[in-house]
């Protein structure tokens, strides 16, 4: 089952990134059609505004809708907050998603369960990062990093229900600095796999990203309908 979080406000956009029109759409209703068109999912759970998020899931024929959960402030605490509305058993996997990654594809979904039924622990996609990252304070570089090394995470992230209902029980103050699930597993020894991700698998964050994403929605023949 998967867990779409769409509880942002868009800081950085200026707007809620999932609810921005993309070809005749909000973005979060081309992110939930991919659950949807995905067979191995079973239930999609969501957390954000529950008005409208279960308007757009009717809206956009997603059978699998299973509810939405109120927000939290930050995004390790939507999560916690989703995971409560989750009432499956331990051993099912759980795909926490980025709602914002609106370019999301089955043939992705369907890749990262499949490698979650072998993983130990859980299982990311990732991208080869393209560009040098150097770390810099101050204005100047202090190092660059190996390359080779580095990996661009993306979302959806598979763990077994029960391991992250462990993690997220802990201290919200823990949670709280966490920019993906798996950053917990592993602070918690666990071991995750990568799998490899789609480079059009973006993530909404700034203006520029939505041109990108209709030209990638366009290309794949998602048109107004
Ligand atoms: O802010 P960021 O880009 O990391 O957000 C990733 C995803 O988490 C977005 O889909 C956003 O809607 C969601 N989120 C959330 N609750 C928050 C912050 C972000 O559900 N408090």
């Amino acid at each position: 089952m998967a867990l779409v979080l769409a509880g942002g406000i868009g800081s950085r956009m200026g707007r809620p990134k999932q609810f921005i029109d993309l070809l005749g759409h909000p973005a979060l209703w081309h992110t939930l059609r991919a659950f949807e068109d995905s067979p191995s999912v079973s239930r999609v759970y969501t957390v954000g505004d529950e008005t409208r998020i279960s308007r757009l899931a009717s809206e956009a024929g997603i059978g699998k809708y299973a509810g939405c959960a109120e927000p939290g402030e930050t995004r390790p605490l939507s999560t916690k907050s989703g995971l409560r509305l989750c009432g499956e058993n331990d051993e099912t996997i759980v795909l926490v998603h980025d709602g914002s990654r609106c370019l999301v594809t089955p043939a992705l979904i369907e890749r990262i369960v499949a490698a979650a039924r072998e993983a130990p622990d859980g299982v990311i996609p990732t991208v080869p990062v393209s560009d040098t990252i150097k770390v810099a304070e101050n204005g100047s570089v202090e190092k660059t990093l190996d390359r080779s090394k580095l990996h661009a995470t993306q979302t959806p992230q598979a763990f077994r229900l029960g391991l992250l209902r462990r993690i997220y029980a802990s201290l919200e103050d823990r949670l709280r600095a966490a920019t993906d699930d798996a950053s917990l597993v592993e602070r918690e020894g666990g071991i995750v796999r990568i799998v490899p991700g789609e480079k059009t698998n973006i993530k909404l964050t700034s203006p520029e990203d939505l041109v990108l994403a209709e030209a990638i929605l366009a290309s794949r023949g998602r048109v107004r309908s």
